[in-house]
């Protein structure tokens, strides 16, 4: 039951479904894709065409999934979701697609996943909507084209870089994903705790965003924590003082750093006078996966500051220094 947890445990992915927002203007944050979306959505709706197809990456938890519905959900259309080690044979793919009605959306998570043989198939689909099939084998074999429904593929993952050149150039629209500003996550908690019905005031709301990663999934997590402990320990309320005292028991500090971050954090500067650390070094040591600590953990001390990728791995900076009360000039 970790707070900044790759995987979603099944209590989580009922709490993210209860909280997730609807449309466009319900969706805190992320204005510039935003803005270009409503742009987008409003002109394939006027020439009665399907959406292009949309690629959104950045680290976990910044709504990708929740952009994907709620395009569907401003286009008027279904939603079929997967994920790219979900599709194993690229039958399965087929059998996606050819299902699916004009405009339909199709969503694959961790689309960098597909196997070469499922990534083939996508390929004719998201350009000319069609799927090539060969039926026989040998000098007999014959290939078939059959049409697909004008469909919107809506890609997600972690880092761009990760898909093959030719599957990223079918992308109409390429989106990444920022991490939140403090002022958007209090507006994602005090929201969450309306549709919670958890009393909270403006500064237990602070808190909570400001330990929250730039991440509303982990705000959330956070929220629902903290809900408890208001619930035992407190009059159900929550105020700065329940906030901070529930945060430091679930041992967050006041920047979002978890157990793992923090043991990354000391092993570069204790047992690396600092670094240069590689990554399966550091995985190794965390006993995290490498992944892991590149999608979920790096993201956000890079963005703190805290660490600098080199050539020759990572190195931790002054200010991860006197974070942990280290002297920099001990180095
Ligand atoms: P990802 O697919 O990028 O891993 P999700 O779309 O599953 O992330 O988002 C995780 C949770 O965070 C969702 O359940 C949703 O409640 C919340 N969330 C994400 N983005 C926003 C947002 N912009 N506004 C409000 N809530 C959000």
């Amino acid at each position: 039951d970790r707070i900044i947890a790759a995987e979603l445990a099944q209590n989580d992915i009922e709490l993210e479904t209860a909280l997730r927002p609807r449309t466009l203007s319900e969706y805190i944050g992320q204005n510039s894709v935003k803005e270009k979306l409503r742009i987008f959505i409003d002109a394939a709706k006027q020439r009665h065409e399907a959406l292009d197809h949309v690629l959104l990456y950045g680290p976990p938890g910044l709504g990708k999934t929740t952009l994907a519905n709620i395009i569907a959900n401003e286009m008027g259309v279904n939603i079929r979701i997967t994920s790219g080690p979900v599709i194993e044979r690229a039958g399965d793919l087929a059998a996606i697609l050819t299902n699916m009605a004009e405009y339909d959306v199709l969503f694959i998570d961790e689309i960098h996943r597909l196997n070469r043989a499922v990534e083939e198939i996508l390929y004719p689909a998201m350009e000319d909507y069609a799927l090539d099939i060969v039926i026989g084998k040998g000098p007999g074999a014959r290939s078939l084209r059959i049409d697909l429904p004008h469909f919107t593929l809506i890609g997600a993952t972690t880092r761009a870089g990760l898909l093959t050149p030719p599957l990223r150039d079918r992308f109409g629209v390429i989106n990444r994903l920022e991490m939140y500003a403090i002022n958007e996550l209090k507006e994602i908690v005090i929201r969450s705790a309306y549709l919670l019905k958890v009393g909270i005031d403006e500064r237990g709301a602070c808190e909570i965003a400001r330990r929250a990663r730039g991440t509303p999934r982990v705000a959330n997590r956070l929220l629902k924590r903290v809900r408890d402990y208001a619930q035992i320990k407190a009059d159900g309320i929550i105020t700065y003082d329940v906030a901070k005292a529930g945060l430091d028991l679930l041992e967050v500090d006041e920047l979002g750093l978890d157990e793992v971050d923090r043991k990354m954090l000391s092993i570069m500067i204790d047992k690396f006078g600092g670094g240069p650390v590689g990554l399966d070094t550091l995985s190794a040591a965390v006993n995290e996966q490498a992944d892991t600590i590149e999608d979920v953990y790096e993201p956000y001390l890079l963005q703190l500051g805290f660490i600098d990728r080199t050539p020759r791995g990572r190195i931790a900076t002054r200010l991860a220094y006197e974070h942990m009360g280290i002297p920099f000039e001990d180095r």
